[in-house]
């Protein structure tokens, strides 16, 4: 099987993201993770530290990259002569947006062929909205996210709660 592209904004990565990559790497030979670097969404970390907490996350993987990219997915696949991307499925809720998607993209690049991937249950109910809440209320994300994530969430959060 070819590579494999896995976009998202990783803001920041959670352990539902890292589900889905290492299933990835189950059917493709090689998965790159790309974190996508659009300035007019508004995000809790920067692209760099997002960047950055999703090697640390994969960092050991053998069949997992990392790159970060500034613009269209489809140019991301171009710039590569790649055309498969990887998606996370969760509940229902997430299937319209990312039907659109899939045909935006395909539309946008001929051949560009979306896969599909459920996590496991227990990341059913997991996003990075979520998680961040949890965080800045001072909650434990131990079970959400890679420790490095905690830890992040730590530092950025010290003295804003006891
Ligand atoms: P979103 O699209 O929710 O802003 P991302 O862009 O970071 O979040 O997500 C990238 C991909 O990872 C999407 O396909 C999303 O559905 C998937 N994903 C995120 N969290 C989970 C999870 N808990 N289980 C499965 N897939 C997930």
């Amino acid at each position: 099987m070819p590579v494999a592209f896995y976009p998202g904004t990783f803001d920041p990565i959670t352990n539902g993201h890292i589900d889905i990559a290492v299933r990835a790497t189950r059917i493709f030979t090689r998965v790159i993770a790309v974190v996508a670097e659009n300035p007019a969404k508004h995000h809790l970390f920067s692209a760099n530290e997002r960047f950055e907490l999703v090697k640390e996350a994969f960092r050991g993987v053998p069949k997992i990259e990392v790159i970060r990219y500034p613009g269209l997915i489809v140019d991301c696949l171009r710039e590569h002569n790649a055309s498969v991307l990887i998606r996370g499925l969760r509940a229902l809720s997430d299937f319209d947006y990312e039907f659109q998607m899939a045909f935006t993209n395909r539309n946008m690049l001929t051949g560009a062929e979306t896969v599909f991937l459920m996590p496991s249950a227990k990341y059913v109910y997991l996003n990075s909205t979520m998680v961040k809440e949890i965080a800045k209320l001072g909650g434990d994300v131990g079970p959400f996210v890679p420790e490095c994530v905690r830890k992040r969430f730590k530092k950025k959060f010290a003295g804003t709660r006891r």
